[in-house]
């Protein structure tokens, strides 16, 4: 057991928010320690382009040409891919901008982050530290629980993202019911190819309907590839890797892609609930912030700088507090942190995101119009929608010829893409009822796993889980509608800070 003032769970964009925040201060008086489940700082999985606003406000004196594979937007496209075809809407709604913005890798955005943060010396970051679970005695959280030892803290933030164990433990039998999968591939380009670093296109409609799309071109020839799978997908298939193969081969995309060559992979849920999600921001003891807190805004497609944000925005109330020498409780907390936070952007914000893609349960046109009626009329209107039921569409997704560069099998992606470790320890995937297994007809946590670890058993009944091939992307956990997966915190997934 040891003991700090802060302790936090987590190291993403929100918690290197509130590092960054907290380190401003060259004489902090606190002892803040943060402990992330992945094996190095640098493994986050993102796009990435953002306008960074409020990574620009709270800390102005960032460079970001230092960081590796940045560059500023220079180009944006819209494109709606309609079968074979694409058509290049001729307008971009002010909404969904990023003009002012930069495409980022977020691997080497949370690698520069964190190495300034460590080089400050006043925080501490150990990574390859799953925690796993709030200490909370009388209704206060107290700390938290790793492996095999407690930190106790008088604060614990709370910023592991949308699939972590200490959110999900606080949120209790809240219901969240909005989620996607991100998965992304960052590709050399062929030599040839002329995309200008900085340019950004967005799709939608392929190879789903519900299917949304990226490519960003980063400096040197290289550019970040992939697709956003959610949980209204109607097909039970959700072969998120398949129908990104599907995706790259989209003639409009394939002109740059074809000769190119995988450099990394990689997956990850994302939390898109917003508001809707907003789970206790506050407690005694205790602060939420980032996705797993519902600061995802689905209309703009940004999550980075609205993390962020909420991290920056908890440490001037951090430090508030403490020059003040008030305790931190709930009332506290409500009072510096979530008051800043809904008098700022990413609230404003989250308010027009809230219903803005509601009418996507009524099919594609709807969910666009629904989209520009909220973002123009900053939420007043949208289109009212509910996810349908399951149903298997007739189509099937034809098999991709492999060519060993790009065009890998999933399996070989786990190897080229980063390398896919497990660490040591239980099993962290576990199935809850193995009655419910083997009643189940979709079986969608075997067709959505991210890293083919969790398959078919010979007997159709329990699935069986490999480890060695986790990627820790938590989709698992939410496809499976009888909630019978158990995903606990681990060491270990995908080897990249390129993502
Ligand atoms: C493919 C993809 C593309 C995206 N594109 C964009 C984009 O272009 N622009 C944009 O703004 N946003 C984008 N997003 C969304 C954005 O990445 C997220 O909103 C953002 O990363 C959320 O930050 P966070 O700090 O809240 O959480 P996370 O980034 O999820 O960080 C949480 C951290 O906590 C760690 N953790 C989890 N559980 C534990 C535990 N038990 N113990 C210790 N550590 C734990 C995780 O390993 C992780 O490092 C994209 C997401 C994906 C997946
Ligand atoms: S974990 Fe869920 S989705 Fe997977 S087989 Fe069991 S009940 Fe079905
Ligand atoms: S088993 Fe691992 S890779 Fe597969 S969906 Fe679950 S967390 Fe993702």
């Amino acid at each position: 057991m040891m003991e700090v003032d802060i302790a936090c769970a987590g190291f993403g964009p929100a918690t290197a928010g509130f590092l960054t925040t907290l380190t401003r201060v060259a004489d902090l008086p606190l002892q803040v320690i943060c402990y992330e489940r992945a094996d190095d700082i640098s493994f986050g999985v993102s796009g990435l382009v953002t306008r960074a606003r409020g990574i620009r406000a709270s800390w102005p004196e960032l460079d970001f040409s230092q960081i590796p594979m940045a560059t500023p937007v220079t180009t944006e496209k819209l494109v709606w891919l309609r079968g074979t075809r694409a058509v290049e809407l001729p307008y971009i709604p002010p909404f969904l901008h990023k003009a002012d913005g930069w495409v980022l890798s977020l691997g080497q955005f949370l690698q520069y982050a964190g190495g300034q943060l460590m080089g400050s010396g006043l925080v501490q970051i150990w990574p390859g530290s799953p925690v796993r679970e709030a200490i909370v005695e009388d209704g206060r959280v107290c700390g938290l629980r790793l492996q095999d030892w407690d930190v106790r803290a008088q604060l614990t933030v709370v910023g592991d993202g949308p699939v972590g164990a200490v959110g999900r433990q606080l949120d209790g039998k809240r219901d969240l019911h909005e989620w996607a999968l991100g998965m992304k591939m960052v590709v050399d380009l062929r030599d040839d190819v002329e995309l200008a670093a900085g340019t950004v296109i967005h799709t939608f409609g392929y190879p789903e309907p519900e299917i949304f799309g990226f490519l960003y071109a980063h400096p040197e020839r290289v550019a970040t590839v992939g697709i956003f799978v959610p949980s209204w997908l109607r097909d039970p298939r959700r072969s998120s890797y398949r129908y990104l193969q599907h995706f790259m081969l989209h003639p409009y995309l394939w002109r740059y892609l074809r000769g190119g060559k995988l450099r990394s992979w990689g997956a990850k849920s994302l939390q898109e609930s917003g508001r809707r999600g907003d789970p206790e921001l506050v407690g005694e003891g205790f602060a939420r912030i980032g996705e797993g807190s519902g600061s995802t805004n689905v209309l703009t497609g940004s999550g980075v700088d609205e993390a962020w944000t909420t991290g920056a925005q908890l440490g001037e109330a951090v430090l508030e507090l403490h020059r003040a020498g008030k305790p931190f409780t709930k009332a506290k907390l409500e009072a510096a942190y979530v008051a800043r936070r809904r008098d700022s952007w990413v609230e404003r914000d989250a308010r027009v995101a809230e219903r803005a893609r509601d009418g996507f349960h009524r099919g594609m046109i709807a969910g666009l119009v629904g989209m520009a009626l909220a973002g123009f009329t900053r939420g007043k209107l949208f289109i009212p929608g509910r996810p349908q039921p399951m149903q298997r569409r007739d189509r099937q997704l034809a098999d991709v010829p492999c060519d060993g560069q790009l065009l890998v099998s999933h399996q070989d992606a786990l190897l080229m893409g980063g390398k896919v470790q497990a660490g040591p320890g239980e099993d962290h995937v576990k199935f809850r009822d193995p009655a419910l297994c083997r009643e189940c007809a979709t079986k969608l946590c075997v067709s959505m796993c991210s890293g083919q670890a969790i398959a078919n058993s010979h007997d159709g009944g329990v699935p069986a889980f490999d480890r060695e091939k986790c990627v820790h992307c938590g989709a698992c956990l939410w496809n499976c509608e009888q909630k019978n997966v158990i995903f606990a915190a681990g060491t270990g997934g995908l080897h990249s800070s390129e993502n």
